[in-house]
């Protein structure tokens, strides 16, 4: 069944939907996203989405397509619409529309373009990976400097999902300078000797609005959280590893490269932290 997308103002059948061959989004990446899960028709931390998509427009001197309080009616128009128990909304902002290709931001600036869509993911909360884990391979992270910014460029990344599906498995960990960035689309996480450790906020990761509730949600469970960079090697000999993001949740890993983490068996750190975060967000969705 065809899905009613948003584009501009227009709630429109995805066929309708139209975007300017001129659009800066496509002809230069020159746009930013956002992923914002929806569980049980309601929005999970939709908050934290809105205030970094703020923070990567400010970061790229765009203007915001509208207000943060008419984003939210639109996400919820489009839940309503698609009839979304569970699943995504994605949003796109770009730098619009000039009426050719220019390497220059047109200025003053045009209006921005928005779309967004849903997926519906029914029962994704309860995902059998969760339950087995996931495996990983490490690649070499060659992506931009601005890893804090949400963009869509998202080649490298698609081209790391590759390298991991060809090797049999789901996802990739980009590896720079010896140590571990994040996961192609998710941030990475090991656990040694009881400390949950992961790598500090920097321009070098994403600052996954997962990472940040699962991380005070552990330190409110006692637990303790290391901000730290670590290798690949430590990772090798690591008791648990796990990723998040706001599809994915928390999601064991039990094999990095060819090294089995701990009993090869989702640990149970993370999935404690599973449960917590998905509990936790249940209760505070709007
Ligand atoms: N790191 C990268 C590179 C990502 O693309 C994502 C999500 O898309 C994340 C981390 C996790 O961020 P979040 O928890 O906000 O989904």
């Amino acid at each position: 069944m065809s899905r009613t997308v948003y584009v501009n103002g227009d709630y429109l059948p995805e066929e309708e939907a139209r975007i300017s061959i001129f659009d800066r989004g496509f002809l230069m990446a020159d746009g930013v996203y956002e992923v914002t899960t929806v569980l049980g028709g309601k929005l999970v931390d939709f908050d934290g989405h809105a205030k970094r998509l703020e923070r990567s427009l400010k970061e790229l001197e765009m203007d915001a397509p509208c207000t943060m309080d008419e984003l939210l009616a639109i996400h919820r128009a489009l839940i309503e619409k698609n009839a979304i128990t569970d699943g995504t909304v994605y949003l796109q902002v770009t730098r619009g529309n000039p009426g050719d290709r220019d390497f220059a931001w047109p200025e003053p600036p045009v209006k921005p373009t928005l779309v967004m869509f849903t997926t519906a993911k029914p029962g994704f909360a309860d995902s059998p990976l969760s339950k087995t884990g996931i495996e990983v391979i490490t690649v070499p992270d060659i992506r931009w400097g601005r890893r804090d910014i949400k963009t869509v460029q998202l080649l490298y990344p698609s081209m790391a999902k590759m390298m991991a599906k060809k090797a049999g498995v789901s996802d990739a960990w980009f590896v720079e300078d010896g140590l571990v960035t994040e996961g192609y689309s998710n941030n990475a996480y090991i656990v040694k000797n009881g400390q949950i450790i992961t790598r500090a906020l920097s321009n070098d990761i994403l600052h996954g609005i997962t990472r940040a509730a699962v991380l005070r949600f552990a330190r409110e469970a006692q637990m303790e959280v290391v901000e730290r960079s670590f290798t690949p090697e430590e990772a090798y000999g690591a008791d648990e590893a796990f990723c998040t993001s706001a599809s994915s949740f928390v999601m064991p890993i039990v094999k990095i490269d060819a090294a089995t983490i701990g009993a090869g068996t989702p640990g149970p750190v993370a999935t404690r932290l599973r449960e917590i975060y998905i509990d936790e967000m249940r209760k505070s969705a709007i």
